[in-house]
C-alpha cells in the first residue's frame, strides 16, 4: 500500500490525521516536516512513535538523484528521485537577491510544444503538492544555512493542467507556519489554458503569471504550440487582462526566439500591436537547442533587432539571462539524458 505523504497536509488536516496522538505532537511534526526533516531527525518524538509513523507515512518524498553544477555561473541542475521510481528535474539559480528554484509540476508534459524536451514522451503523471514541496526541501538541503526565496513553476509539466495540486502547493509553500515563501516571490508559467487561467485569477493568490506566448499571431503559434489549436491568442490575451484586473499584477510574456519563424522585426511589430495598452512585460528567451528537435534559435543580431523594435513601440522587454548553458539548461534535457543513459546500460 502507498504510504500517505504528510507534507501536503495543512496543520488542521495533520491534526485530524494524527488524532490518535496528543495535539501538540501534530504541531511538532508539522514544524519538522516543513523544515525538510525526515522522521529519524524528529528528535523530540519518542523513538517508538517515529517508527510507527514511518510504517504508514512518508515525510520527505523527494531525494536528490544527481546534480550538475555550471562552471560558468554556479547554476545547479538537479535531478530528483520520486518514491515510485520516476524522476523530475529542477534548476537552482543564485542571484544577488537570493536563491531561485525552478520547479516541476508533472513527470513529463502533454502539451507537445515543438521546442520542449519535457514533452517528448508525453505526461507520465501529475506531481502531488507534497512532491512539489519536497523539491524545495531537497534544494534547501543543498544550500545548507541558506534558503530558497523565489520559486518559478517553469520546470517540466503544465501547472494549470495539474490545477488542484498546484494550488494546494501554493497555499502550503506560503503558509506562515511552513516555508513561508511569499506568493509575490513565486511565478507560475502556463502555455495558456484559458478557462483555468480565469479560475486561477479568482483564487486570491497574488503570484506572477508568466504566459508562454512565443508568437505574434495564431498561425505561427500553432506551429510551435499545439494548445494554440484549442485557444485563440485573443482569448489567451483576454484571460491575461482578466488576471491583471483581478490581481493588480502585470503579466510576463515569455517569447523564445526561433530562427526566422517568429523573430523578424515584423513579428516584433505585430506583437507590440497585440500587447498595446496592457500592463505587461516581455521576456525574450534565446532558444536552448534540444537535440531531438530541428528548431534553431535566432542569432544575436536578430535578438537585438527584435528587442529594439519592441522598445521602439514602448513595450517593456528584457532578455532572460542564460544560466547554466553548459549543463543541459533547457527544461527536460537532464532527465532525458539520464533516462537515455539508463536504457543504454546492460541489465
Ligand atoms: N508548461 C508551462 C511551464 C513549463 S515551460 C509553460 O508552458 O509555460 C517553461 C518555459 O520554458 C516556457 O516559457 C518555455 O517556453 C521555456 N522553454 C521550454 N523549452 C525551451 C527551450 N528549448 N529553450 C528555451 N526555453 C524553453
Amino acid at each position: 500500500m502507498d504510504k500517505k505523504a504528510l507534507l501536503s497536509l495543512t496543520p488542521e488536516e495533520l491534526k485530524a490525521e494524527l488524532s490518535a496522538y496528543p495535539a501538540f505532537r501534530a504541531k511538532q511534526i508539522f514544524s519538522w516536516l516543513h523544515k525538510g526533516k525526515d522522521f529519524d531527525e524528529m528528535t523530540n518524538l519518542p523513538a517508538a512513535m517515529r517508527q510507527t509513523l514511518k510504517e504508514s507515512y512518508t515525510a520527505q518524498p523527494v531525494s536528490l538523484l544527481t546534480e550538475k553544477v555550471s562552471q560558468l555561473d554556479g547554476t545547479r541542475k538537479l535531478l530528483y528521485a520520486l518514491e515510485d521510481g520516476n524522476c523530475v528535474e529542477g534548476v537552482l539559480m543564485h542571484y544577488h537577491h537570493g536563491y531561485t528554484l525552478c520547479l516541476s509540476t508533472q513527470v513529463g508534459c502533454r502539451m507537445g510544444c515543438a521546442f520542449s524536451a519535457s514533452t517528448l514522451n508525453g505526461c507520465v503523471r501529475n506531481l502531488s503538492s507534497a512532491e512539489m514541496l519536497g523539491q524545495v526541501h531537497c534544494a534547501n538541503r543543498l544550500i545548507d544555512g541558506d534558503r530558497i526565496s523565489n520559486i518559478v513553476l517553469m520546470g517540466s509539466g503544465e501547472p494549470l493542467d495539474n490545477y488542484d495540486e498546484t494550488v494546494r502547493f501554493l497555499r502550503m509553500v506560503s503558509h506562515d507556519e511552513g516555508l513561508n515563501i511569499g506568493l509575490r516571490h513565486i511565478s507560475l508559467s502556463t502555455c495558456g489554458l484559458v478557462p483555468r487561467m480565469r479560475r486561477f485569477a479568482e483564487e486570491g493568490l497574488p503570484v506572477t503569471l508568466s504566459l508562454s506566448l512565443h508568437a505574434p499571431n495564431d498561425t505561427i503559434r500553432r506551429q510551435l504550440m499545439p494548445i494554440a489549436n484549442t485557444y485563440a491568442m485573443d482569448d489567451v490575451l483576454d484571460a491575461c487582462r482578466y488576471y491583471i484586473e483581478k490581481t493588480g499584477r502585470r503579466v510576463i510574456f515569455e517569447y523564445a526566439l526561433v530562427d526566422k519563424l517568429n523573430s523578424l522585426p515584423c513579428h516584433a511589430d505585430e506583437l507590440a500591436s497585440r500587447l498595446r495598452g496592457m500592463q505587461c512585460h516581455v521576456n525574450v528567451i534565446p532558444l536552448n537547442s534540444v537535440e531531438e528537435k530541428a528548431l534553431r534559435g535566432a542569432d544575436e543580431k536578430a535578438i537585438r533587432a527584435f528587442m529594439g523594435e519592441l522598445e521602439n513601440r514602448h513595450i517593456s522587454v528584457t532578455r532572460r539571462r542564460e544560466m547554466g548553458d553548459d549543463i543541459d539548461g533547457a527544461c527536460g534535457q537532464l532527465r532525458r539524458h539520464y533516462l537515455n543513459d539508463r536504457e543504454e546500460q546492460p541489465t
